[in-house]
């Protein structure tokens, strides 16, 4: 995700902040300081309700972290990868290299979350327990823990894909079913119902008075529309899994070789075949790729006077197999955030799949009908 940035680096696990954190932060630390702290303590003084206020935010942080870090060291155990975790507004989202290959594995990764923080509301009110004078702002701030992670394990619990609870409840009749897609549906239009639910109880509230209530819809908005996405989402990988990469693949930029000058690759293969990419290849062994950023890079009057071989990107170079399925090449596409890859027959170069090729793939077989069976 962009838009955050890196805190600190766990277990190998790199955790990242979204920008959005800092506007929560205020708002909640505000909010528990002028608001919720005030009303039930009200023996109080301003600078201990802020104190308490920032020192609670604080550690509700922590505990969003330690649900995030509970479903990626499973994760990770089970075999599948894990980058980073990004705290952004509402929660947490771990970055996993791949989706769970098994109900088992989902359903154990989706219920740890949950279970962290229910745990660590266990262990907050515990703590309460101890503490003598239940008027302290120790006290405030450990109920106010204990409720707030009680809360997230319910809210998180609900079974609307992709909340926690809806990825349990995908598992279970993924397992039942041992359709992965028809699971997905099911889970995410329970989550989009949830979503409205969440927005009508929203709004009625807001209409009864309580501005809380708009907390509500704006979660519940959030839920219905992660749903939808998720859905959405699935229905491409799926049109995508199966169509060979052979069946997208560009067939008119062919390959230049290394020797070419600059000027000749912008004319002939930019301008005139209006491609933004081409492999670089010398008796059919590929080289490189040379893209129309490598080219801004070079000043103008250099143009006749260099070689491709100059200017193109030897490695890292993302390629597929001729026989790969364009999901491989999507997944590529999106990990490394870049335009096209490589399709390989051997070490002989067969061409490139663009982004845009792929988009437009997804577009033709949508507005035809097409779909696979
Ligand atoms: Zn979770």
């Amino acid at each position: 995700m962009r838009s955050s940035f890196r805190l600190i680096r766990l277990a190998g696990i790199d955790i990242g902040i979204h920008f959005s954190w800092i506007f929560i932060f205020v708002l909640l630390s505000g909010s528990l300081a002028m608001a919720f702290f005030p009303r039930l303590y009200p023996e109080w003084d301003t600078t201990t309700y802020w104190i308490t206020g920032v020192a609670a935010t604080l550690l509700l942080f922590v505990s969003v972290l330690l649900h995030e870090l509970a479903h990626s060291l499973v994760a990770r155990a089970r075999g599948i990868p894990v980058h980073s975790i990004t705290l952004f507004m509402l929660g947490g989202v771990s970055n996993l290299e791949e989706e769970p290959q098994e109900p088992r594995a989902e359903f154990t990764m989706s219920i740890v979350g949950p279970l962290a923080s229910l745990a660590l509301a266990g262990i907050f009110w515990a703590l309460l327990q101890l503490v003598q004078d239940t008027r302290t702002p120790l006290a405030g701030m450990l109920a106010y823990l204990a409720l707030i992670n009680f809360i997230l394990a319910v809210f998180n619990l609900l079974p609307g894909y992709p909340l926690d609870g809806g990825r349990v409840l995908r598992a279970i009749i993924w397992n039942r079913t041992g359709n992965l897609v028809r699971a997905t549906n099911i889970a995410a239009t329970v989550g989009r119902i949830m979503g409205w639910t969440l927005i009508a109880l929203g709004l009625i509230q807001v209409l009864a008075g309580i501005l809380g209530g708009l907390w509500l819809a704006i979660i519940g908005w959030f839920l219905s529309s992660a749903a939808d996405a998720s859905r959405r989402e699935l229905t491409a990988r799926e049109q995508l899994s199966g169509v060979r990469v052979t069946e997208v693949v560009k067939a008119v930029p062919g390959s230049i070789s290394p020797d070419t000058p600059v000027a000749e690759l912008v004319s002939s293969v930019f301008r005139g075949q209006h491609s933004r990419a081409v492999p670089v290849c010398r008796d059919d062994r590929v080289l490189g790729i040379v893209t129309v950023t490598d080219v801004r890079e070079l000043p103008r009057d250099k143009w006749e006077e260099t070689p491709v071989s100059e200017i193109m990107t030897r490695e890292p170079l993302h390629s597929v197999r001729s026989t790969d399925d364009l999901n491989t090449a999507m997944r590529l596409i999106a990990k490394h955030d870049i335009n096209q890859v490589l399709v390989l027959d051997g070490m002989r170069c067969a061409g490139l799949v663009t982004r845009a090729d792929i988009l437009n793939y997804l577009q033709l077989s949508h507005e035809l009908g097409l779909r696979r069976r």
